[in-house]
């Protein structure tokens, strides 16, 4: 181990300090334009916001903020998002899957809320701060926004890190149980990579899933039509046997 070290030092010391140089210099000194400078305040302030609202303690706020979580984590990542194929999975997107962005681009509402994004936010703010004061704000806007943009990181870092792998996927994704307690279902994401156009990512009965649960009910009564769930062929594809796991 010690002679790799030196010898990796000795050798590619230029090349990797000059790596590592471009590599910062990416991240920190490339030209910041106004949506970048936009965010920056935007998640200090919001985790400003969440380290107050412990502090300012109201049954009120608590309560808002809960309900809000729910509807917000529902629509914005799950119901809204992937598993009706409107907006991305950073960096997992595989042909074909999201189609009918270019449908939802010709739609003015769409567009209407995609370019005035920002001033939903500002305008709850400025809501809740009426309604509430001051903790309301740190409790809406600062506990929950951090909270959801947590739990759906977790997605993508703590389920292909920890957690169960029932499906043969060519990732390293696994099903983690208490990520799909927070994110209303999405921790199974073994099983969604393993069948990424299903609109169920809990397939056991076990597997707590809210947001199959909804789509189930926006079917019944006529909002959701063509749901998608993988075949009883594509699961015998996927599944690891129990004579693999042993031979590895
Ligand atoms: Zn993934």
């Amino acid at each position: 181990m010690e002679k790799y070290k030196v010898m990796s030092f000795t050798n590619n010391k230029g090349s990797e300090d000059r790596l590592e140089k471009k590599r910062k210099g990416g991240f920190w000194l490339r030209k910041w334009d106004s949506v970048d400078v936009t965010y920056v305040f935007l998640f200090m302030g919001m985790h400003i916001l969440a380290i107050c609202a412990p502090f300012m303690f109201s049954w009120g706020a608590i309560w808002v903020a809960l309900v809000m979580e729910v509807i917000t984590a529902l629509e914005r990542t799950n119901i809204l998002g992937e598993r009706t194929q409107v907006s991305s999975h950073a960096g997992e997107s595989r042909s074909g899957e999201y189609s009918n962005v270019p449908e939802l681009k010709a739609q003015w509402f769409y567009r209407f809320l995609h370019s005035t994004y920002i001033w939903h936010k500002v305008s709850l703010a400025i809501l809740l701060y009426i309604l509430g004061g001051f903790p309301y704000l740190a409790w809406v806007m600062g506990m929950r926004e951090v909270a959801i943009h947590h739990f759906t990181y977790f997605v993508n870092s703590v389920c292909h890190t920890w957690g169960e792998r029932p499906w043969n996927t060519s990732d390293t994704s696994t099903n983690n149980w208490w990520v799909a307690i927070c994110t209303y279902g999405e921790g199974w994401h073994n099983n969604h990579h393993a069948f990424p156009k299903s609109a169920r990512h809990g397939m056991e009965w076990w597997q707590f899933d809210l947001t199959w649960e909804i789509i189930k009910f926006l079917g019944t009564i006529g909002l959701a039509t063509d749901i998608k769930l993988p075949t009883e062929a594509d699961k015998e594809k996927l599944k690891v046997r129990q004579h693999q796991t042993n031979k590895a």
